[in-house]
């Protein structure tokens, strides 16, 4: 008997059987515009031999017009066929089934030839879009049209077509985006002729034994967003009009709510999806922050759809769906939702990968296979860099012993999960406990190394981390002034107004620690309250009236920096405006382009620019410094000095910039090949 019932059982669509419910949602990885189509097939192949029900490609373009950006991958020619091809055979070959997304970006476009209903320019791309008359949009439909033909041509089992997240078809619901006076907009049935027409003529040119999902937009997040009654409208129109499987889009890219960040709640929008159930008769898929097999088996045990969408969850684990399958969920690499190497990158013009899982995207590349020759390896810090080399070195059958000073493991990662809003670094701290206690590791915790401990070993890894970087802030050793370490492990208190010294992503996270009591990360209906989010059947898109509704912030927080630029500009590219709006939210006061002068009992003293200029105090019970990070490489130092040649790596390495993510590539490529 299986411990998720509901999402481990088939799902028969007639004419082909799905074999569990679990749907690989569409990602652009960047991996189709490399054009090795071996690379994109084992990518796709991984995925299939873990067992996922069905996966949904990276969005491909029916043309250049509608391409995100010029260049996007798309399915334009016959080499293109036979390029698909490569990919789909290797999916079916290895078990499984695999959609194509057409995906046609409209106004979001990033390219000079972008078209959309009107031509309104949209907030997130600097090109503006050229209003489509009749012709243009007939030969948006044909093209749409061809690209299904040419997917099932390439041996697809389906496509998706994408009419979410305010692309093309998006762009035509809503009178946000379309102002067209002819049979195109206007009225609710003109503004949705076009969606249901794509559905129509796609399920003409594929036939009706293809799978063909409908990406629909049920929560827009925009003002004048759709209504409740066009989302149910729609989805009944488009279910006439040939679709087997409608799937769920939240929120519009150009929204200001968070929709897939670490901050937002699990499952936080499986109950929009579950108002449509029962208003369709074809299969409803759900999504967004839906991240292990038990939130799987609860969305669908609570009725909310049929079939559960997770993205990001298959790059940090390919198998997901297999070590459900196999009893083994805790063996299941956590997605914890953070982007840093996922859309950061895409949105970088980088290839995806995953900071979890570096070798996402990287299968064929990053290849871990068993050692030559078997070594006694030491790994000394159990933070994310060393247990990333542990784990892999350990896997590939080496001897080796883990040490690390603390009494537990996970280094920094145990101060992120005291931050609210990233409750899931709790969950990845799990995994690491867990895959240490089924490997042959020896783990010494509590053990402080020294050069000589190491002379033994085969291969010696110094992961040792880093130490906060010390800001020689006259007064500092003051009572008043704390680390952030201490304030984040509980070893000291704040008062009722704090200064921050330094806006990194330590000052943001300690900054959101000090203005929040309980995360609302874990309550749902008060972090919809904090966001404006409310029932899309009360207010069109979904925006509360009122706009968000944060609770009071538990102190008053300033946070400073030196450098005069917008602070948060360094935080992650597709997370960072959430970082500084939550702070915003919480009246969180920004002030850059300061000197620290001195901290005495009033505060913190500061002047402004060169000239010293300005000379105030922010008054302050505490100051926390979060002054960014050096490398703590006394043991490494050691060893060099006695002249041995470790391996140096993560923040012992280099400090600056460091993440949790560069800490666990450059530990699994060392372990991958000692
Ligand atoms: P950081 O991002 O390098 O920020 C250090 C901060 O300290 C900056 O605001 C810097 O600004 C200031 N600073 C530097 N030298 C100083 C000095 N001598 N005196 C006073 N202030 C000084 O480092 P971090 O915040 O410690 O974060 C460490 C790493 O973890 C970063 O790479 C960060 O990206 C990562 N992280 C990321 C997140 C995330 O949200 N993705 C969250 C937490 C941590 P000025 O020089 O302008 O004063
Ligand atoms: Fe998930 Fe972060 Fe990996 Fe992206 S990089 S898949 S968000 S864990």
């Amino acid at each position: 008997m299986t411990d998720y019932p509901n999402l481990l059982a088939p799902l028969d669509l007639g004419f082909t059987t799905l074999k569990n419910r679990v749907l690989m949602g569409s990602m652009h990885t960047g991996l189709e515009e490399t054009k090795d189509w071996y690379r994109v097939a084992e990518f796709y192949a991984a995925r299939a031999r873990g067992e996922v029900g069905l996966m949904v490609t990276g969005g491909m373009a029916p043309n250049r017009e509608g391409g995100v950006f010029p260049g996007a991958a798309g399915l334009f020619s016959d080499a293109d066929i036979a390029n698909h091809k490569i990919v789909t055979d290797r999916v079916h070959d290895a078990g499984g089934k695999i959609a194509m997304q057409i995906l046609h970006a409209g106004r979001y476009a990033y390219g000079p030839e972008c078209v959309a209903p009107s031509a309104i320019k949209s907030p997130i791309s600097p090109f503006p879009p050229k209003e489509l008359d009749e012709d243009g949009i007939e030969k948006q439909i044909a093209d749409i049209a061809t690209a299904a033909a040419r997917a099932r041509e390439a041996g697809y089992d389906g496509v998706e077509v994408m009419g979410s997240e305010g692309y093309f078809l998006n762009q035509f619901l809503v009178t946000h985006t379309n102002k067209r006076e002819d049979r195109w907009g206007g009225s609710y049935e003109n503004r949705m002729r076009l969606p249901i027409e794509v559905i129509k003529r796609v399920r003409k040119a594929v036939g009706p034994d293809f799978i063909v999902i409908y990406r629909l937009s049920m929560i827009d997040l925009i003002p004048n967003g759709s209504s409740w009654e066009e989302v149910v409208a729609l989805a009944k129109e488009v279910e006439q009009a040939g679709a087997t499987i409608i799937n769920t889009g939240i929120g519009w890219h150009e929204a200001r709510i968070p929709t897939i960040a670490t901050s937002v709640p699990r499952r936080a929008f499986t109950w929009v999806t579950k108002k449509l159930m029962g208003e369709v008769g074809i299969p409803v898929i759900t999504s967004n922050r839906i991240n292990t097999p038990e939130v799987g088996e609860q969305v669908l045990a609570d009725g909310c759809a049929d079939m559960v969408s997770m993205a990001r969850p298959f790059l940090a684990d390919a198998d997901f769906v297999a070590k459900a399958m196999t009893g083994k969920s805790g063996h299941i690499a956590p997605c914890i939702a953070c982007n840093q190497a996922c859309l950061d990158h895409t949105f970088s013009g980088k290839i995806s990968s995953c900071l979890v899982n570096p070798r996402a995207c990287y299968e064929t590349e990053l290849v871990i296979e068993p050692a030559a020759t078997v070594k006694t390896v030491a790994v000394v810090g159990a933070g994310p860099a060393g247990l990333a080399t542990a784990l892999t070195a350990a896997d590939r059958g080496h001897k080796v012993t883990l040490f690390d000073r603390a009494s537990e493991v996970g280094g920094q990662l145990n101060m992120a999960k005291q931050v609210p809003g990233k409750e899931e670094f709790w969950g990845l701290v799990d995994w690491y406990r867990t895959m240490l206690a089924d490997s042959d590791i020896t783990l010494a915790l509590n053990t402080e190394v020294t050069a000589g401990d190491l002379s033994d070993f085969d291969e010696v890894v110094i992961a040792t981390g880093v130490l906060p970087r010390d800001p020689q802030i006259p007064g500092q050793d003051g009572p008043n002034t704390v680390s952030y370490r201490d304030l984040l492990q509980g070893n000291a208190k704040a008062g009722e107004r704090v200064a921050i010294v330094g806006a990194g992503g330590i000052g943001f996270d300690v900054a959101e620690f000090l203005v929040t009591d309980d995360s609302p990360t874990e309550n749902l209906d008060e972090w919809l309250q904090e966001w404006g989010v409310t029932d899309p059947e009360a207010q069109r898109g979904g925006l509360a009236p009122n706009g968000p509704q944060p609770e009071q912030p538990a102190r008053q927080v300033t946070l400073l920096q030196r450098k005069s630029e917008k602070l948060g500009k360094r935080l992650g590219k597709t997370t960072g405006w959430i970082h500084r709006a939550a702070l915003k939210l919480k009246d969180v006061e920004m002030v850059g382009g300061v000197n620290y002068e001195r901290i005495d009992a009033e505060g913190l003293h500061v002047s402004d620019g060169e000239a010293r200029e300005n000379p105030r105090v922010i008054p302050a019970d505490t100051i926390v410094l979060c002054a960014g990070q050096i490398s703590e490489r006394s043991l490494a130092d050691a060893l060099i000095e006695a002249g041995k040649d470790p391996h140096v790596i993560g923040g012992a390495d280099v400090a600056a910039e460091l993440d949790a993510k560069r800490a666990i590539d450059q530990g699994t490529r060392l372990a991958a090949a000692l």
